[in-house]
């Protein structure tokens, strides 16, 4: 089969690979119909994800049709179509039994990670009775891909964490494609004002598309004073960090309002300062998660309802052959104008 693999610090390559096999009982293969890359794919290709080896087929995110169960797979039969959870859960320790699958003691993040992943013909996903997830007939499969990682990343890290209230003000920073999931999914609970903050004002557009109410291009580093003028000098409600460098988290520290919330998303590989002598007296919150997928079957509902349409993230689409192609595009976003790429298998 065709496999996009990692072959070390800025190499990667389009390989012929075998098919993968039934290695634990509850393990499913999957033949992957759409999938899709990830920023945090463009992070194991620069080498900053020391889990994840040379050899190894990366995606974590994507929709396909069972092709083989193990004998202890019982929800899911050959031929069903299903929506692969970025997180793989065995749903029995302790984190699982906690929802929070990211922690699961033997999955959690592993699919393209430390195990192969989905950008290839067939993928070998463990815990298929808890980790995948049933297509309902009909279902608009390349929204459904939005839902196997930014969807739910937005949402449980950015919204959930961020207690987004109706009325309140909400700033995100960072209108990227967790950025603006993070914003679609904000809307479930009507917040009076969305500001989001970016450099490209192409994304920012893209933004106001999507619902916020305000939009501040940073690149003047005026973003503080503007965000102030807006709020009346009070601050936002929640402040939602969907970049992972220390600028933007400490552009939050600055603009939550007293009892306001900074829920982060980001992925950090670098010190941040928190500003404690700033912050001590203000009745903030401080949040971080790893995204546990544990919304999906929630998700699922209001994509299929069209409360929401993250279909409006995917700008472009390539097949598995020209996944080359695929990554030059994303990752020359402020170019291509790339938000989620959709690479059919
Ligand atoms: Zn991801
Ligand atoms: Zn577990």
């Amino acid at each position: 089969m065709k496999a996009f693999v990692y072959r070390g610090p800025g190499k990667k390559a389009l390989e012929e690979r075998p098919k993968p096999g039934i290695m634990a009982p509850t393990d499913a293969i999957i033949k992957i119909v759409k999938t899709t890359i990830c920023g945090t794919d463009l992070h194991i290709l620069k080498g900053d994800v020391p889990t994840c080896q040379p050899g190894r087929i990366l995606g974590h995110e994507g929709v396909g049709i069972v092709d083989k169960v193990g004998p202890a797979v019982t929800a899911f039969k050959p031929g069903d179509r299903v929506l692969i959870s970025c997180v793989s859960a065995c749903g029995k320790c302790s984190y699982c039994r906690k929802q929070m699958y990211s922690h699961c003691t033997t999955g959690g993040w592993i699919l393209g990670n430390s195990i192969d992943g989905t950008q290839a013909e067939f993928v070998r996903t463990p815990y298929a009775d808890t980790s995948l997830y049933p297509i309902p007939e009909g279902a608009d499969e390349e929204a459904l891909v939005m839902l196997s990682d930014i969807l739910p990343t937005g949402f449980e890290c950015g919204v959930l964490n961020g207690k987004v209230q109706p009325g309140s003000t909400v700033a995100i920073v960072g209108s990227g494609p967790v950025g603006l999931a993070a914003l679609l999914t904000a809307q479930f609970f009507s917040p009076a004002e969305i500001i989001m903050i970016d450099l490209d004002d192409n994304r920012l557009e893209m933004a106001k598309r999507f619902g916020a109410t305000a939009s501040v291009n940073s690149a003047d580093g005026k973003a503080l004073e503007t965000v102030m003028k807006m709020t009346g000098n009070r601050g936002v409600d929640t402040a939602i960090e969907a970049v992972g460098i220390p600028a933007t988290f400490e552009l939050c520290e600055k603009i939550v309002a007293p009892g306001g919330t900074i829920a982060n998303i980001g992925v950090h590989g670098q010190q941040v300062a928190l500003h404690l002598e700033c912050l001590w007296d203000r009745n903030i919150s401080i949040t971080t998660r790893l995204v546990d997928t544990a919304t999906i079957p929630m998700l699922f509902k209001t994509v299929a309802s069209r409360k929401i349409d993250p279909k409006r993230l995917i700008t472009h689409r390539f097949k598995l052959d020209r996944i080359l192609d695929a990554y030059d595009t994303f990752g020359n976003a402020a170019k291509t104008k790339a938000l989620k790429v959709i690479i059919e298998a």
